[in-house]
């Protein structure tokens, strides 16, 4: 071995290549890849999720000859007896701007600094660092459209060659015992909700450069076919995003050209992460100088009301394609999760954390930055510019974006033998659909509700 060994501590950067981390690891000697099972990171994880990583981490794995070490325990102890058996004096990150990961890091680095270890941290998930795009007085922005434009308007990384590494190995444990790992944060009104992972597409750095190149090839389209959901109109790349098995420079770099609403996107994740960092606390709570938030319901006859959502059975087509189909592939399209979520808070009255614990448990994407702010924005306690009094009515948006029923069709089987608009409708109960409930709730008379609500918050009831 040349040099002294260096640990390069992964974490939402599972690949080798565009890895400045990595590349700066390297440039000292041989490097040891260590992955760290935190419990207390995977406990609010759901099974979808937790199968995505694992299939992430042995493809990181299998990419570097087996040699990627797995441990579980508290990052700190982990890495202090990495270090010590290997005798590493540096170990290397992705920086993570997260609230957890930020306490999390600072608390490595004291607990690594004190044994003579340096945590050294570099480069970010993201095309420009959280906490980087400022105002002209160096104010954070709170408007996506204004953050664009300044984001738009910076320098971004190119993506860079893989560096040459010459990987050490330690002891390693199996992935797949962090699978146990995950899930133990279970809410109680979850109650009997199903748990069983989603099937997990191909994972790891190779597989995420291929759906990038399939999508590639359809980007120019993605303006007029991202808002349908009976199409295959998005690039299906975000739970790649998640753990860094490619990074969103090169993304950009490929279809950055073809697809200006398609940039748009990837800055909606860029702000939210933004506006997470700086206010860790509106993960849980309203974001800052938005009104108060909703009063929600909590009693038994909400709890069924949740169930009824998450298991799609609202009777509302729509909602409940996009829920089953989140059940089914630990992905819902991104108009549905909109409606979806809008449905929960604005028809059902219930709590919009609720909500976003259901989808960050079943999403094989769940990101609290993007999944929280998503969820916040359709509450009307986020960044959202628009007047709470618009409210997405499911049957509405199905006609719209879904004209011809394939999405409600394919997700929903009890309606798979009719025709649009009557797939859009809400028929339950009937002999029409025999199987499909009826509708759980009055979308007029809970609108008004909803209203009220609103009103009430803002103390004008
Ligand atoms: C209530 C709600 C919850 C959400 N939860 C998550 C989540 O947990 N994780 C997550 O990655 N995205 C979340 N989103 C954003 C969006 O729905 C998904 O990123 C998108 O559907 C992923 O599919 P795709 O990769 O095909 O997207 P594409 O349309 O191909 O977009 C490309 C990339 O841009 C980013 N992106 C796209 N739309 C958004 C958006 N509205 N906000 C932030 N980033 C975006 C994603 O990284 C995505 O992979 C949520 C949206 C809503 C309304």
């Amino acid at each position: 071995m040349n040099g002294a060994a260096t640990i390069l501590w992964f974490r939402r950067d599972l690949r080798t290549g565009d890895h400045p981390a990595l590349a700066s690891a390297a440039a000292s000697g041989g490097v040891l890849g260590a992955f760290v099972g935190d419990p207390a990171l995977l406990a609010p994880a759901g099974p979808t999720r937790a199968a995505h990583l694992v299939a992430s981490v042995r493809a990181l794995d299998a990419s570097i000859g087996g040699r990627l070490v797995v441990r579980v325990g508290r990052p700190e102890e982990v890495l202090a007896g990495l270090a010590g058996e290997v005798g590493a004096r540096r170990v290397v990150a992705t920086a993570d701007f997260g609230p957890a990961g930020r306490a999390r890091d600072e608390r490595v680095a004291r607990h690594l600094g004190e044994r003579g270890v340096d945590l050294e941290l570099c480069d970010s998930p993201y095309a420009v660092a959280p906490g980087t795009v400022r105002s002209r007085t160096g104010e954070p922005y709170r408007v996506y459209t204004a953050f664009r434009r300044a984001w738009e308007a910076l320098d971004k990384a190119r993506p860079r060659p893989a560096a040459a590494v010459e990987w050490l190995g330690a002891r390693s444990e199996d992935p797949s015992g962090l699978l146990s790992l995950a899930g133990r944060a279970r809410p109680d009104y979850f109650a009997d909700l199903p748990d069983g992972p989603a099937p997990v597409a191909p994972a790891g750095e190779a597989a995420a450069h291929a759906v990038l190149e399939e999508f590639c090839a359809r980007a120019e389209r993605y303006g007029e076919a991202r808002d349908l959901p009976g199409l295959e109109g998005t690039s299906r790349l975000s739970a790649h995003l998640k753990v860094g098995a490619i990074h969103p420079r090169a993304v950009l770099n490929a279809v950055g050209g073809a697809s200006a609403p398609f940039v748009g996107e990837v800055a909606w994740r860029e702000f939210y992460a933004d506006v997470l960092y700086h206010d860790p606390d509106s993960a849980r709570a309203p974001w800052r100088g938005t009104p108060r938030p909703l009063r929600a319901d909590r009693d038994g006859a909400a709890r069924e009301r949740f169930a009824a959502w998450a298991r799609g059975m609202t009777g509302y087509p729509l909602v409940d394609a996009g829920m089953r189909q989140l059940l089914a592939e630990g992905w819902m399209h991104n108009r549905v999760r909109m409606v979806c979520a809008s449905f929960l808070v604005k028809h059902l009255h219930l709590d919009w954390r609720w909500g976003a614990r259901w989808f960050l448990w079943r999403l094989a994407d769940g990101d609290l930055a993007s999944n929280q702010h998503g969820w916040q924005w359709v509450a009307g306690t986020g960044t959202d510019a628009a007047p709470f009094h618009r409210v997405f009515n499911p049957v509405r948006q199905a006609e719209r974006f879904d004209p011809e029923g394939r999405y409600v069709r394919r997700h929903v089987p009890e309606l798979a033998h009719l025709e649009a608009p009557d797939c859009l409708r809400p028929v339950g109960g009937g002999l029409l659909a025999p199987g499909y409930p009826a509708p759980i709730v009055d979308l007029e008379a809970e609108r008004r509700e909803a209203l009220a609500r609103h009103a009430e918050a803002r103390g004008r009831a």
